[in-house]
């Protein structure tokens, strides 16, 4: 179990002072300038020492990904650009993190920035975060009026602007060359890659986006140290990680533990257990709705990082942690879910676009058993046809939850069309 004293998000539940005051009590903005000053290479190279791969759902090594931005400038300025817009149902983690904790963000943003060569940072928000945008914002003047943002930040030398865009609540804006277009002003639909951000990415200049919580954990890392942070979870999942756990626990919540934590410990020691008990367990979806879900008694072993979760045919995703019980109708819980990406696609490409609303009314359909059992396979077929056919990862996304259900629950399935049918239809 991860000690207090290691946690790097020391205001997670909103307890103590969020403001700058507070958040240098804690031991934010300490150093700063000391750690910028060792150099680009030696914070890149600590980063890929201490493991953190991105936060946000793929998981990429986050120290990889900054060296993948152009050593010396050919005249074009470099960006620096947070995903915020946190929108993936069942993921609530950046939230905490924005409005109790803002100032492990923004010390991230300058620390990060410097080491990819930008001079300005914009942290793109999720539409419907409106308090978290107002507490960032705030938090975000507070560092500017203390010199710690704008010329010569935190007295480092590198001068430094951090701008808060508020997204119009599009889910897509989610995709990291959607939200690039969008904050470019126009409409959010992602682009083809490559060229890949790190060579063309906002206003076509180099750019690398990162998930709030991977810049957030920066500081921390640096002052610390790569092998504090990679001394937590196994190999190759190192580190610390922020999990919400949401659904039938008897305490949803959100709380920072040591990667690879068991399933069994993070729900009966943070959420008071399962509802109605372990036996009562039905199924979980432990990354976020896009991953797709694991019978509840495979899940009594699981260990909650990216290789386990892998392994398992499903992924830790933004350790989204969705519980569910033997009172959840499942394949309606996950045609919902269909419902949902068929609503946010974009439109832009034929499989994803014809598919998700293809998939969800098949999924209608399969809610109340009015369907062939043969329909099925045939729609697993058509998820197998959407996944990697796509311009983004929504397809995938929208794909990969019926996967799940039919690998995990085609028995319900197969029963509910009989039942529907009768006993003679049945035979
Ligand atoms: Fe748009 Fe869907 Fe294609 Fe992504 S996969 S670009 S959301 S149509």
């Amino acid at each position: 179990m991860l000690k207090d004293q290691d946690r790097i998000f020391t205001n997670l539940y909103g307890m103590h002072d969020r403001s700058l005051a507070g958040a240098k009590k804690r031991g934010h903005w300490d150093g700063t300038a000391d750690i910028i000053k060792r150099g680009r290479d030696a914070i890149v190279d600590e980063m890929k020492k201490s493991g953190l791969r991105g936060r946000g759902g793929a998981g990429f090594p986050t120290g990889l990904k900054w060296s993948f931005m152009p050593k010396e400038s050919d005249g074009r300025p470099a960006y620096l650009v947070v995903n915020a817009d946190e929108s993936e149902p069942g993921t609530c983690k950046d939230r905490e993190i924005m409005r109790h904790d803002p100032h492990t963000l923004i010390e991230g943003c300058l620390i990060a920035s410097f080491a990819m060569n930008a001079h300005a940072c914009y942290i793109y928000i999720r539409g419907e975060y409106i308090r978290e945008k107002e507490a960032l914002q705030n938090a975000i003047d507070e560092a500017y009026e203390d010199g710690l943002l704008g010329r010569n930040a935190a007295g480092s030398g590198w001068d430094f602007d951090l701008y808060l865009h508020h997204g119009a609540g599009a889910y897509i804006c989610g995709e990291e060359t959607a939200l690039l277009e969008s904050l470019e002003g126009k409409k959010g639909m992602p682009r083809m890659k490559p060229p890949f951000p790190a060579g063309a990415g906002l206003y076509g200049c180099p750019t690398t986006v990162n998930n709030v919580e991977s810049i957030a954990v920066v500081p921390t890392i640096l002052r610390r140290g790569a092998e504090w942070f990679s001394s937590f979870g196994r190999p190759n999942n190192a580190g610390t990680k922020v999990f919400a756990i949401s659904g039938h626990v008897n305490n949803p919540c959100v709380v920072e533990e040591e990667m690879s934590i068991s399933f069994e410990e993070l729900i009966d020691r943070h959420c008071g257990g399962i509802r109605g008990g372990w036996d009562n367990l039905k199924a979980v979806i432990p990354g976020g709705s896009s991953v797709p879900c694991i019978r509840g008694e495979n899940m009594r072993e699981a260990i909650m990082d990216f290789d386990w979760l892998r392994e398992q045919r499903s992924g830790l995703g933004t350790a989204a942690v969705i519980v569910m019980d033997k009172s959840t109708d499942i394949i309606k819980a996950i045609w919902r879910l269909s419902k949902f990406y068929k609503h946010e696609s974009c439109g832009q490409c034929t499989p994803c676009r014809e598919g998700t609303g293809w998939m969800m009314r098949v999924m209608d359909r399969l809610v109340r058993g009015e369907a062939e059992v043969e329909e099925i396979d045939m729609l697993l077929d058509v998820t197998k046809q959407v996944e990697g056919h796509t311009i983004c990862a929504l397809g995938d996304a929208a794909a990969w939850p019926i996967q799940g259900l039919i690998r995990n629950f085609r028995d319900e399935i197969e029963d509910r069309i009989r039942h529907k049918r009768g006993p003679i239809a049945a035979e």
